[in-house]
């Protein structure tokens, strides 16, 4: 059987990878995304084992001192990895995957894969970058403040990824992540 494609999406905080990946699963079948490990506290409505595997820093190091992680980085002072063994299964298994994680874990996994796809979600504008985080709700100003800064250093980066895509309009970013996800995909309905 064919090993299916990997789809890894990076992109400031804010800029709407959420937002896209979840309408993108709706719309384009039998994609699997990856459920991140972190150490992150939830989330107001944020479900464990949904959005992420909430864990502490020493399981974290744990897990990374048994090799569990395919990739992991530090971001906004949090620790965040995409878990091997259920990508590698399902990789395997035929299934598409999406990793929806940050440019330092997108070139670590690019150069242990070098046919994974590197996609990464912009948003119009800086100012409209921070009016998306402060209306999320989620962090304080201190937060926002290094999620800007964070983004401003990430942006610097888009030239390595494969695709750029420009969340403005919702619908439209949708139909362009979807554009570029189906003209790489191994084999529709294969997972
Ligand atoms: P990320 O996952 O990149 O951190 P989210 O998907 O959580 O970003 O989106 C951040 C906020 O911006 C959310 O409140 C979301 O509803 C909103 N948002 C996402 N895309 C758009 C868009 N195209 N226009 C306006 N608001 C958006
Ligand atoms: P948030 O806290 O907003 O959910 O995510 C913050 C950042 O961490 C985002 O850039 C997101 O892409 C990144 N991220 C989420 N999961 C992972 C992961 O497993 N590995 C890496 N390297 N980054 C991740």
């Amino acid at each position: 059987m064919r090993a299916g494609s990997l789809f890894i999406i990076s992109g400031p905080s804010g800029a709407g990878k959420g937002t896209l990946v979840d309408r993108l699963v709706t719309r384009v079948s039998g994609l699997w995304v990856s459920v991140s490990a972190t150490t992150r506290a939830p989330r107001p409505g944020e479900v464990p084992g949904e959005d992420y595997i909430f864990i502490s820093p020493d399981e974290f190091q744990r897990r990374i001192d048994e090799g569990d992680f395919l990739e992991w980085a530090e971001v906004h002072g949090n620790r965040y990895g995409t878990l091997r063994s259920t990508v590698e299964e399902r990789l395997a298994a035929g299934c598409d995957v999406i990793l929806e994680i940050d440019p330092q874990g997108a070139f670590q996994v690019k150069e242990a894969m070098p046919s994974s796809v590197l996609i990464f979600i912009t948003a119009p504008s800086m100012s409209e970058l921070e009016r998306r985080i402060r209306g999320r709700g989620a962090e304080t100003d201190e937060q926002v403040r290094t999620r800007l800064e964070t983004a401003e250093k990430e942006l610097r980066l888009v030239g390595n990824y494969d695709h750029v895509v420009e969340n403005d309009d919702v619908a439209l970013a949708t139909d362009r992540l979807a554009g570029i996800v189906e003209s790489h995909r191994s084999c529709e309905g294969c997972c």
